[in-house]
């Protein structure tokens, strides 16, 4: 590829030499089509405009595609790399690991789940790059049209995700990232440099500092230089550590009490099919913790078990192992096998999970973070690469449409922050959801209803949050808005059951949504009824004020209304 020379001068005490880039020049200009026109906008002069702004042959200004260097070939970063080259860029990526689609790498990978679930923004995010590459990636992917609910005594209940019969896919991690590299391999404006991980940014040269992993098992410093600096290097990330020492970013992370260990489900024995219907996400809820399986290509199912860390702890040993599965999930210990669950359970690490969140996303024009650099969540929405993947469209979008590469940016973060604190929250609380309140009546019955109105009732505009957030391309922050605007809408609804009905109608209408301010009736920790006032409802609990003043947390299937309260505003009809 490329315009890049490299030169090589002794360390100065190091323990090996330097390698030094120089930066992008001459610019190249490429031609491409739609978003991946060359970045052109601006009739107006901006202080903080990159140097590399040119005048073009109609007048406007425009930013010349530059050299970027992107920190990770996760999913992410693999993305990322594909549009900026599709941009016109040049682009290195800069890769910690071996290269992935060399097997005996694969292993490296061993913190990551085997396969996961892309859905619509996921999909966009591809498929606004390569629609050709996203139509063949998705031939692989198996589709799950809902949720397969598993009780103890084995017996299997579907929730279909949506009533208009759309799906989210069960796809293999390593293959999707397999393809992307493939895909950035072809380009000649792209490098892959893996066994090299950042170790420094020095923001005000554009410079980074790579270790490079020889094959002897030493090191030796690389120095790069770049324009635009682009980390996707994952919950852990260093780029995002360098940057806060130029910029006051706010940080903040936390590890939930649960761990993940992955086990696998082989296909039947004798007839090689799928032993589960491949077509669900299954679930075996246990309240507080659960087991979960999706479908793989070869017929089996990858499965985690998500449980708190003590739980684990407790386990010692594989007749405590498989007594624990016989006791929760007893089909799982005939589908998987007393020894594939013994072996894999010796075998697999037991995983932290982390949420995290942080604000900028980036530095001027010089370095920008990306997926779970940025916004690393717990996987209970199977959001977290879709929403990397969505991040990569939406800063694709402001290179594109902003007059400036700082604007775009500023405007990246500015649009993508909120959004990204919406689904980390959102993915924390649905942990509640997948393992206990996927059981509960009034759970499936609030389903139902939204899923009623959806279906018979368009006008009303209600969707289901589950759909908003993995069948559309809404704004996450913007769905919340919705579901808010909706449960007003819920509220009078139910309101009006109420009052033209008794007993079980009222019931669907206490349900459906209890207002702040309502007087309740709860059945507390000790199994006793309570009455206090409603102030909040998060994650399936709500939170209610007693008569002393003293505030708990009651999970949604414990409270009802005790007296109807006014809704606060009329209806809000969608059509949004
Ligand atoms: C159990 C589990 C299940 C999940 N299920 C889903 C799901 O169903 N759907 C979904 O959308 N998401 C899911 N996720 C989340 C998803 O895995 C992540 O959001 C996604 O992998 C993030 O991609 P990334 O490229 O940002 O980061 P990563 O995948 O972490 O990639 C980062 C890359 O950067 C490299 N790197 C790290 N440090 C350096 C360095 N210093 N220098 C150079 N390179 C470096 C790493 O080696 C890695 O290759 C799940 C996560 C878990 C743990």
């Amino acid at each position: 590829m490329g315009n890049e020379q490299s030169t090589q001068r002794a360390k100065a005490g190091g323990a090996g030499p330097d390698v030094v880039f120089s930066p992008t020049s001459p610019k190249e200009k490429h031609k491409s089509k739609g978003l991946f026109k060359r970045p052109k906008k601006s009739r107006r002069s901006n202080s903080a405009a990159p140097t590399t702004l040119s005048g073009s042959s109609d007048g406007a200004t425009i930013y010349e595609p530059q050299k970027a260097v992107v920190i990770g070939a996760g999913p992410v970063g693999s993305l990322a790399a594909l549009y900026f080259a599709k941009g016109g860029w040049q682009v290195t990526v800069y890769e910690l690991r071996g290269d992935l689609r060399n097997p005996e790498n694969r292993s490296l990978n061993f913190t990551k789940s085997i396969n996961l679930a892309i859905s619509e923004r996921g999909i966009n995010g591809l498929r606004t790059v390569d629609p050709e590459l996203t139509e063949s990636i998705l031939e692989e992917a198996i589709p799950m049209h809902g949720r397969m609910i598993h009780d103890k005594k084995g017996r299997q209940s579907s929730q279909k995700y949506d009533v208009h019969k759309r799906f989210i896919r069960s796809i293999d991690r390593s293959g999707l990232n397999e393809r992307l590299l493939d895909e950035l391999d072809r380009m000649n404006n792209v490098e892959l440099k893996f066994n090299h991980s950042l170790k420094s940014l020095s923001l005000e040269k554009n410079e980074a500092v790579f270790e490079r992993r020889l094959g002897s098992g030493d090191y030796e410093n690389v120095r790069v230089q770049a324009d635009l600096f682009i980390g996707a290097d994952g919950a852990h990330s260093q780029t995002r550590r360098q940057m806060m020492k130029y910029v006051r970013l706010n940080y903040s992370q936390e590890y939930i009490d649960s761990l993940w260990c992955e086990f696998t489900i082989p296909p039947h024995p004798e007839t090689g099919d799928f032993q589960l219907d491949p077509n669900h996400l299954h679930i075996w809820p246990r309240q507080k913790f659960m087991f979960i399986a999706l479908p793989n290509q070869d017929r089996s199912f990858t499965c985690t078990l998500f449980m708190p860390e003590d739980m684990f702890k407790d386990i010692v040993g594989p007749e405590a192992l498989l007594g624990f599965f016989r006791k929760e999930f007893p089909d799982v210990v005939s589908l998987a096998g007393e020894e594939n669950l013994i072996g894999d359970y010796l075998k697999n690490q037991k995983l932290p999970l982390i949420s995290l969140k942080c604000n900028p996303y980036h530095y001027r024009n010089k370095c920008v973070i990306l997926g779970d650099a940025s916004h690393a969540m717990v996987p209970f929405y199977g959001q977290g690469m879709n929403c990397g993947f969505e991040d990569v469209r939406v800063l694709w979008e402001h290179i594109c449409n902003d007059a400036t590469l700082t604007e775009a940016l500023d405007n990246y973060t500015a649009e993508r922050h909120p959004d990204c604190v919406v689904i980390n929250d959102l993915a924390m609380n649905n942990y509640v959801e997948m393992r206990a309140s996927v059981t509960s009546s009034s759970y499936l019955l609030k389903k139902h209803f939204q899923e009623f109105l959806y279906s018979w009732f368009p006008c009303f505009g209600v969707r289901t949050l589950y759909s908003m957030i993995s069948f559309s391309n809404i704004r996450y922050s913007e769905v919340m808005k919705r579901v808010k605007r909706q449960e007003r809408v819920l509220g009078a609804m139910g309101t009006v059951i109420m009052l033209g009905a008794t007993g079980a109608a009222g019931r669907i209408g206490f349900d459906v949504v209890i207002h702040t301010n309502t007087h309740v009736t709860f059945t507390n920790s000790a199994g006793s009824a309570e009455v206090g006032v409603v102030k909040s409802f998060s994650g399936g609990q709500y939170t209610i004020e007693l008569k002393n003043g003293n505030h708990v947390s009651v999970p949604e299937g414990n409270v009802a209304q005790l007296k109807v309260s006014d809704p606060t505003g009329c209806p809000v009809v969608g059509g949004q």
